[in-house]
């Protein structure tokens, strides 16, 4: 296992063994503890109401119940209340919510997300789900696809894991309602995309996400067990240390409609909050994708793995190439699945020359890094701002049968895809790297899971093979279930929680100040963003992520002095300086990451180390910041585990 000591923050005190489910990864951790005298006298533990949201489908809007449980809300009686979960589930996509199903078998689940429940990157996943479902494909092609996309740095193990349970959940959610496509033989109608060597992709047309996402968001809805509070920003993970090790216990969440900071306090939490997509201009992701699930795990000393290898997507729609110019700038990119490729799909560019053949011979089916370079190198020879993706030669009633949501958005400004090319770009689409999680998604923190895309659970390696990522969020968010019933059973109480400092809004501050520090912090935002973008792109080299990593430095320390000249105080939190935080956070966790990797390997192609080294086949580790140097962007709440549980009291758990 390789070690990189990644960011300037980040730096090794004491060396332990991290056994994550019993592969003991060799790696340091911190052992500092910060103190922070804070006490409060509001919480009372015989105060268990909650203010939650019951939420029927994704798609009628979000309303307030009374009555019966099946359509509940009580009434906020007093939010500063802590609100006691056997479960916490942060995340409402397919990871989040998959588990919330098995775990309400078990306990009370709260799933706190931040925007509406259905807002998420599974919402807008086109292509569909990968699984063997075909008689003539097997469990070994699918891993050797896996693997041969991951340019073999996937752990083996995880991609046999995956590969073998992944058409039993594909089998379960058929059975909690998600309805995918038939052939004519009644069948699942499995598709093709590039670097899958069988018909292995279950889909619903081209909005397999928003079909999962609402056959979940509909289970939950019915399930009395599980309460999801929307519109709760999660802020920070509540931790305690005991020797070596560090237990989660809750976390705190700024509601945005009220602006007031709910403490939920759960025997265990699994983290779902998906990707980071919004470290970058150019994002398939909506915009809840701000990476806070990897900062917020990292600033609880959460070991983060992998974290250079960003997947671009090679086909997000190009506005500018449009016949009519959408009016507002998208808040993300709209993706043109590479199942168009998978169905024929030619790319060209602006003299309406193909290209892709001079690169590599599986011309538009190669893997989705090398379209994407030979995208990104005609744009620069050429100085053009899009290529082009033809379908027009295939029947109508196919394209339209296969793609009819990307028919209908390009219709929508003029774009007939039936009679001409799609202008396309390359946009960031998928984070490979993450939390690193064994292999029932527990992390080196005790009581925190992680699935999804928060997670590097190994399974994609240097780049994720197409359709294998709600694979991987269905099987973990099922695998972590066991080791999180077990954990939820044997947790004690805890009698003190007031010493984790209460986040506040800023009311103190006047609203004009809040206004200037929200607007510098939206230029900020883009200032990271175009930095990302022109040191830290498609192609790299170490001059300019060093680069990158000097410009991220000064303009997140830059920013910081403006909040605190600005009367912010260390305590205070609204969700633009959050985000801003936490974008902070991975885009130096990815520089760092890029930086230590001294070779070219799938998703991370650097110009000054071109080739595979062999000898380099390892991931990408980052461990805890060293406390140390934190500033207000870096800082963390742990305390000693014996302040929360009394000093005889047992926390024994292990999996
Ligand atoms: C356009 C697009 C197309 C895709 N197509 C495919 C495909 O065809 N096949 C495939 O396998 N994969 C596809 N993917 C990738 C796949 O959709 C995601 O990897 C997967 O859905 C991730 O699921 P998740 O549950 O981990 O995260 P998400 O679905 O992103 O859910 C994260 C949740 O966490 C919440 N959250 C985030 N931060 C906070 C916070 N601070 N507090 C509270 N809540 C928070 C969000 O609001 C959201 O509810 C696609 C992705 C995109 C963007």
């Amino acid at each position: 296992m390789s070690t990189s000591f990644l960011n300037r923050n980040s730096s090794l005190h004491c060396s332990t063994n991290l056994s994550i489910n019993g592969r003991h990864r060799q790696g340091p951790m911190t052992c500092n503890i910060i103190f922070r005298k804070h006490l409060q006298s509001d919480t009372s533990r015989s105060f268990r109401f909650f203010c939650c949201r019951r939420y029927d489908t994704f798609n009628t809007a979000a309303h307030h119940f009374s009555g019966s449980k099946q359509n509940l809300i009580v009434s906020c009686v007093r939010e500063n209340a802590p609100k006691y979960f056997d479960f916490l589930v942060i995340g409402s996509g397919v990871a989040g919510l998959r588990y919330a199903l098995e775990v309400s078998k078990y306990g009370s689940v709260a799933v706190i997300t931040k925007a509406e429940p259905h807002e998420s990157n599974t919402n807008y996943a086109q292509g569909g789900v990968s699984a063997v479902l075909c008689p003539s494909d097997s469990v070994e092609s699918h891993m050797h696809d896996t693997m041969v996309a991951g340019a073999y740095l996937c752990d083996e193990e995880t991609v046999r894991v995956v590969c073998t349970e992944g058409p039993d959940r594909i089998k379960e959610l058929i059975a909690m309602g998600a309805s995918f496509d038939h052939g004519e033989d009644g069948q699942l109608h499995l598709a093709r995309e590039g670097g899958h060597s069988h018909h292995r992709i279950v889909h619903a047309a081209d909005m397999t996400g928003r079909e999962i996402e609402r056959a979940l968001l509909k289970a939950v809805d019915d399930d009395p067990n599980i309460s999801i509070f929307e519109h709760h920003f999660a802020i920070d993970l509540l931790t305690s240390q005991d020797h070596e090790e560090i237990y989660c216990h809750g976390v705190d969440a700024l509601n945005s409609e009220t602006q007031k900071v709910s403490r939920f306090i759960g025997k265990a939490t699994l983290l779902a909050s998906g990707g980071a997509g919004h470290i970058y201009p150019l994002t398939t992701n909506p915009l809840v994708s701000t990476g806070d699930g990897i900062a917020m795990a990292h600033r609880a000393q959460a070991v983060i793995s992998n974290m250079e290898f960003v997947q671009f997507h090679p086909t997000a729609l190009a506005d500018e190439g449009l016949p009519i110019k959408p009016t507002m700038k998208r808040t993300n990119a709209f993706l043109i699945t590479e199942a168009v490729r998978g169905d024929g799909g030619i790319l060209y560019n602006q003299s309406m020359q193909r290209f892709m053949p001079l690169y590599d011979e599986r011309a538009e089916l190669a893997p989705r890094d090398i379209v994407a370079r030979s995208i990104d190198d005609q744009l620069k020879k050429r100085g053009e701002k899009y290529a082009l993706l033809d379908i027009s030669h295939k029947p109508r009633g196919q394209i339209l049968a296969h793609f009819p949501n990307i028919a209908l958005e390009c219709l929508r400004f003029g774009l007939d895809i039936t009679q001409a090319p799609i202008p396309v770009v390359p946009a960031a689409h998928y984070m490979c790297g993450g939390v690193l999680a064994g292999l029932h998604g527990e992390t080196n923190i005790k009581g925190l899971y992680v699935a999804g895309e928060v997670a590097c659970t190994g399974l994609h390696g240097a780049n994720r093979l197409a359709s294998n990522s709600l694979l991987e969020a269905l099987v973990f968010a099922r695998r972590a279930v066991q080791p999180s019933v077990k954990h939820m059973s044997l947790s004690p109480v805890l009698n003190d929680l007031n010493i984790w400092a209460r986040p506040v809004f800023p009311e103190s501050l006047k609203d004009c100040i809040v206004d200037d520090i929200n607007s510098r912090t939206r230029e900020v935002r883009e200032e990271l963003q175009s930095v990302m973008w022109e040191y830290v792109g498609i192609v790299r080299s170490t001059g300019r992520l060093k680069n990158a990593e000097q410009k991220v430095g000064e303009l997140e320390e830059e920013w910081e002095k403006f909040l605190f000249r600005r009367g912010w105080k260390t305590t205070m939190i609204n969700r633009e300086a959050c985000e801003m935080r936490n974008l902070f956070c991975c885009a130096k966790l990815v520089v760092s990451s890029a930086l230590s990797r001294r070779e070219s390997r799938g998703l991370h192609f650097t110009e000054d180390f071109p080739h595979v080294e062999e000898s380099r086949r390892k991931p990408t580790i980052i461990f805890p910041a060293s406390p140390g140097t934190h500033t207000w962007s870096t800082q963390q709440k742990l305390f000693f585990l014996y302040y929360i549980i009394g000093n005889d009291a047992k926390f024994d758990i292990s999996i």
